[in-house]
């Protein structure tokens, strides 16, 4: 800062500008940087899109208000719930799909057992479901 110094405003005995107080009277120093002053005249009518807060000191002014969250935030949830959504809308088709394609294989269990020869053709599609029959009737 240019003027370092400055009067008392209750005593006009030369102050710094960053002090606190006056060191002869103990006046309490109100001095802020001008553009500050200049902020604190305005604040009600800042031209900001909407109300914040602010702190200042003597030299700083840090002003602060609440944001909305992001585009991409957006972006993202909606992705992640279209997302869960498709999944597990695949999930279910993939399970109708699965479901029947079982009904349509679904097989008889057959057994055919041609004697005419002399040794029997057995032709079946479920051995172990019908190995027991085969063993008792010994045409293994
Ligand atoms: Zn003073």
């Amino acid at each position: 800062m240019q003027h370092s110094v400055i009067p008392c405003g209750a005593c006009s005995s030369e102050v710094s500008h960053l002090a606190e107080t006056c060191p002869k009277c103990g006046h309490p120093n109100d001095w802020v940087h001008p553009q500050i002053k200049k902020f604190l005249s305005i604040k009600d009518n800042a031209g900001t899109k909407g109300y914040f807060n602010y702190t200042h000191d003597k030299l700083r002014l840090q002003c602060k208000a609440d944001g909305s969250l992001p585009w991409w935030y957006w972006v993202g949830l909606v992705g992640l719930v279209v997302f869960i959504n498709a999944s597990i809308v695949v999930a279910f088709i993939a399970g109708l799909v699965w479901t029947c394609i079982g009904f349509a294989c679904k097989r008889h269990k057959i057994l055919n057992i041609d004697f005419s020869q002399e040794k029997p053709v057995i032709e079946n599609n479920d051995k172990a479901f019908w190995d027991g029959l085969l063993i008792q009737l010994d045409v293994k």
